[in-house]
C-alpha cells in the first residue's frame, strides 16, 4: 500500500568500510534504546576498558551500554543527542585502546554447530546481556523481540536488508563483507526464536548482495540435513518498505493490524541486517554492542564513505574524516534524509541506531512555502499506513487530538511520504508528528490513571 520511489544517491555504495579513528572523549547517552534509560554503574574518575559495561539496563525493557573506549570517566553529565535533546551522557576521556580479555578479536568465523550450549535460552540471554537493539534506527531490545507473549507465536525471522532510504549504504557494505556472519546471526536468531524458517527481504537495486547472499543461503541452509530453509527475497525498490509491517507484507503477504498489534501477531519476527551482525558478535565472540556500521553521506561532501565506528565518537570526526564539512549553510541529519532528524551540533555521538550521518546543502533543504491544500489526494495515496494525512495534520494544528486518535493518528510510521509527494509543500509530517506525541501522552496518562 501507498509508497513513493525518492531519487536514489547511494553515493557510497561501492566504497568500502573503513575503520574510523578513535575518538579524543566519547559521550554515552543512557537512552539509545526503547524503554527505561540505562543507569550508571560507574563514577567520574573510573578506569574503563573496551566492553566494560558503564551502564546497566533501567528496567524490563531497557538495555545495557558498554564502553567502546578504554580511558577513565571524565564526568556523567547532560549533552545533546541525536534526538536533538538534552539527556543524561557518561563521558570518557580516551586512553589507549585496552579491551576486555573476555572478548574474541579474532577473525575466525564461529559456527553453531561448535557450540552445543547454544540452547534458546542461552542465546536469548547472551543478547540481552550485550546490550543488543535493533540497529536499523527503532533500537528496540532485541532480546524482547526474540521471546514473544503467549499470545503470539512466531514462524519465522525476516531479516530487514531492505535500505530503502536513499542515501544509506552501511546495510548493504555489512552484507558485502560481513555475509557470513550475518547468515550465522540469523541462524542463532531463529534459533533463539524457535523457528526454523528464515527470510532475508532485499531491495532490486542492490543484485550484488541478493546473489551472494542467495549462494550462501544455498550453501549453508538449504541442503540436505539442514533443519532451516531461509528464502532470499527480492523486493521491487519502493520507499519505505523497511518499516516492519510494509516488510512482512511485501515478504509473506500478511498484514499486520493496527497497534497495539506487532509483526510476531502474524508470525513474524523482523530484525535489521546489523542487527544479525550483532547477534552473532554477541553470542559468538562474547562481544558487547559498542560499535556499528554507519555512512556518512551528502552531495557536498568531499569523500564520502562507510565507516566502522565506535559508539560515542562525535559525528564531527567521521565528517572531518570525509573531509570536512562543506562550505556554506547546510543541514546535518541523524539518519537519512527521509527519516533522520536535523540536528544543531556537530558534537552529537554516533549511537546504537545511528545508521547515517547526512548532509544536505541548503538550496536542497530549503523548503518551499507552504500553499493551500487544493485536495488531490495524493498524500493518501501514498501513505503505507492507509492513513488521511491531509486530515491528521489538521486535526493537530486545530488540536482536536480526540478526533486524531480516533483518526489513527498513532499508526503513522512517520515515514514523511505524504510530506515529500504534495504538490503544496505543506508541512504534514511536522504537523501529524507532534499531534502524534501528543495523542500518545495522553493515551499514556489515561492508562496510567486507570492502575
Ligand atoms: S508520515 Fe505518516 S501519515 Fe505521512 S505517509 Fe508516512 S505513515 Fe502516512
Ligand atoms: S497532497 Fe497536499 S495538497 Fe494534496 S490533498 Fe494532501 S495535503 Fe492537500
Amino acid at each position: 500500500m501507498g509508497g513513493i520511489h525518492p531519487a536514489e544517491n547511494k553515493l557510497t555504495h561501492e566504497v568500502a568500510t573503513k575503520v574510523a579513528a578513535l575518538p579524543k572523549q566519547a559521550i554515552f547517552p543512557l537512552g539509545q534504546h526503547i524503554g527505561a534509560p540505562a543507569k550508571p554503574v560507574v563514577q567520574k574518575g573510573d578506569k574503563v576498558k573496551v566492553g566494560t559495561m558503564i551502564a546497566e539496563a533501567g528496567g524490563f525493557v531497557s538495555a545495557p551500554i558498554f564502553s567502546s573506549v578504554s580511558g577513565t570517566v571524565f564526568k556523567i553529565d547532560t549533552a545533546i543527542d541525536a534526538t536533538g535533546y538534552r539527556k543524561p551522557v557518561i563521558i570518557i576521556n580516551v586512553e589507549g585502546d585496552e579491551w576486555e580479555e573476555s572478548i574474541d578479536r579474532s577473525d575466525k568465523l564461529e559456527l553453531v554447530a561448535a557450540h552445543p550450549e547454544l540452547t534458546p535460552e542461552e542465546i536469548v540471554k547472551r543478547v540481552q546481556n550485550a546490550g543488543v537493539v535493533g540497529m536499523g534506527g527503532a533500537c528496540f531490545p532485541t532480546f524482547i523481540k526474540l521471546t514473544p507473549p503467549p499470545t503470539a507465536k512466531a514462524e519465522c525471522v525476516i531479516i530487514n536488508a531492505v535500505e530503502c532510504e536513499p542515501y544509506i549504504t552501511a546495510d548493504y557494505r555489512l552484507m558485502m563483507e560481513h555475509a557470513d556472519e550475518i547468515l550465522v546471526g540469523l541462524e542463532l536468531l531463529m534459533i533463539g526464536a524457535k523457528v526454523t524458517k528464515g527470510y532475508i527481504g532485499i531491495e532490486t537495486n542492490k543484485p550484488a548482495a541478493i546473489e551472494l547472499l542467495t549462494k550462501k543461503c544455498d550453501e549453508k541452509f538449504n541442503i540436505a540435513g539442514s533443519k532451516f530453509n531461509v528464502e532470499v527475497v527480492p523486493l521491487k525498490q519502493r520507499y519505505p518498505q523497511g518499516g516492519e509491517k510494509q516488510l512482512v507484507d511485501a515478504v509473506i503477504n500478511r498484514q499486520v493490524p493496527a497497534p497495539p498489534a506487532i509483526p510476531v501477531n502474524v508470525g513474524a519476527i523482523v530484525q535489521n541486517v546489523g542487527t544479525a551482525f550483532a547477534v552473532y558478535e554477541a553470542v559468538m565472540k562474547n562481544k558487547p554492542l559498542f560499535e556499528r556500521y554507519t555512512t556518512v553521506t551528502g552531495k557536498k561532501l568531499q569523500n564520502p564513505g562507510n565507516f566502522l565506528v565506535r559508539m560515542g565518537t562525535p559525528m564531527k570526526d567521521l565528517i572531518d574524516a570525509c573531509g570536512g564539512m562543506p562550505e556554506g549553510d547546510n543541514k546535518l541529519l541523524a539518519g537519512g534524509p527521509m527519516m533522520g532528524k536535523a540536528l544543531t551540533s556537530v558534537e552529537v555521538p554516533i549511537c546504537k541506531g545511528t545508521n547515517s550521518v547526512t548532509i544536505i546543502s541548503d538550496d536542497e533543504a530549503r523548503r518551499k512555502d507552504a500553499q493551500p491544500c487544493i485536495r488531490c489526494a495524493k498524500c493518501v495515496g501514498v501513505c503505507p499506513m492507509g492513513l488521511e494525512p491531509y486530515l491528521l495534520a489538521k486535526l493537530s494544528e486545530v488540536k482536536n487530538w480526540e478526533r486524531a486518535e480516533s483518526e489513527d493518528i498513532t499508526s503513522c510510521i512517520e515515514c514523511g511520504s505524504c510530506q515529500y509527494t504534495c504538490p503544496a509543500y505543506r508541512p504534514l509530517l511536522d504537523n501529524i508528528r507532534l499531534g502524534k506525541s501528543t495523542v500518545m501522552g495522553i493515551i499514556r496518562a489515561r492508562a496510567a490513571a486507570k492502575k
